[in-house]
């Protein structure tokens, strides 16, 4: 048996990342100093947003921009089921109620229409890199907070611009840990486009420190509880480098999308949605729908391909036992979950790792058993 160590996602660090992480270490700041100033201003205008917070996570990030929208016990916050536990983590950690609602068939995305009047806020996760079609969603009553957990979409488009311009949002957050879009070690970001949001995300993530008078007195005050949720200096400047590399690396995991379909639906396996036109794919994740899956995931993990579930849905967590699944029923998340696989994509695969990993599906995955998913 031929094996090969294949991981799902991976970081792509080169000389240049090392040589950014290195000057840091020999400057003033290890943290809070220029460098998180300018990876927060690139970031901003990567995406263009108006005002980026870099924090220590994603998670933290989520947790900051709940709390900077006024989110509490009387909130119920609604989210994709298909998503890591931090996303509904956020919202519980400023005591809201949680909540999903079903995915589309043809977005893997949570489904807007099924989102119930009386949400107070609701979570777009732009799952895989593919991004939520908000272009011409109308919320039924009251206009919901949105915060969008774009942790799997730095680099994508719509047809509104950049994820990140907050075009039908109020807050959007990216995650830089080793296997999202690109790196800082661990670390994440909330952009805005409005300045109130942009100063209270400031504030929550330095412990709620206020200091109105700047350097000319050692007075601070606090007013609300905060966290110590800062990105370090060495982190951003990793970031920096790296953020001069994403476009490259978006455009590499499209190729190596495009190369999976094509051989892949000679087998009948089940695709990802396609992005709708005027839509660009992050493609963070390849999942894939196999009526084996459960055969696969063991038997491909033996030849060293490190192939991951994403995710098991969050509503069958224990944490979320009280959660209000807004509709009591969930057919197209439980059908894609009990099918789905990521395959590995990353700027690191070489066409060998790939190959192999199509030769193994060609190999494992029995003719004739054709899956659910369409294309
Ligand atoms: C990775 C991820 C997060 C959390 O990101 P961290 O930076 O690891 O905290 C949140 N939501 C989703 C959908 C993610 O994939």
């Amino acid at each position: 048996m031929r094996v090969r160590r294949i991981k799902y996602g991976r970081q792509r660090i080169d000389r240049s990342d090392r040589k950014a992480v290195a000057e840091v270490l020999r400057s003033d700041w290890l943290t809070q100093g220029p460098y998180i100033e300018r990876f927060e201003r690139q970031i901003a205008e990567h995406v263009e947003a108006k005002f980026a917070v870099a924090f220590s996570s994603a998670s933290a990030a989520l947790h900051g921009a709940a709390w900077t929208l006024g989110l509490g016990p009387r909130d119920l916050g609604i989210t994709s089921p298909l998503t890591f536990v931090a996303s509904t983590n956020a919202f519980r950690h400023v005591g809201a109620r949680v909540g999903v609602v079903d995915i589309t068939q043809d977005s893997w995305n949570l489904d807007l229409r099924l989102i119930p009047e009386k949400a107070t806020a609701v979570m777009p996760v732009h799952f895989a890199g593919l991004p939520v079609n908000l272009e011409k969603w109308e919320p039924s009553g009251q206009r919901p907070k949105v915060i969008e957990d774009a942790s799997h979409a730095l680099g994508a488009i719509t047809p509104s611009g950049p994820v990140g311009n907050c075009a039908h949002s109020d807050v959007t957050c990216f995650s830089f840990h080793p296997v999202k879009p690109i790196t800082t070690g661990e670390g994440g970001i909330a952009v805005t486009q409005n300045y109130e949001l942009f100063e209270r995300l400031r504030r929550f993530r330095n412990h709620g420190i206020i200091r109105d008078r700047g350097d000319e007195t050692w007075q601070y005050e606090i007013a609300e509880e905060g966290f110590n949720y800062r990105m370090s200096d060495i982190h951003a400047a990793l970031g920096l480098s790296q953020l001069k590399k994403l476009q490259k690396f978006v455009s590499i995991r499209n190729e190596q999308a495009l190369f999976y379909r094509d051989r892949l639906s000679a087998l009948g396996i089940g695709l990802p949605p396609l992005p709708q036109a005027g839509f660009l794919h992050g493609y963070h994740l390849f999942p894939v729908l196999l009526q084996n899956r459960d055969f696969l995931f063991r038997e491909m993990r033996r030849r060293g391909i490190g192939v991951q579930v994403h995710y098991v849905p969050v509503n069958e967590l224990a944490v979320n036992q009280d959660m209000n699944t807004a509709t009591t029923e969930l057919p197209v998340t439980q059908d894609v979950y009990s099918k789905i696989l990521s395959l590995p994509i990353h700027p690191g695969l070489s066409q060998g790792d790939l190959n192999f990993v199509v030769a193994v599906l060609e190999e494992l995955h029995p003719p004739g058993l054709r899956t659910a998913g369409r294309q």
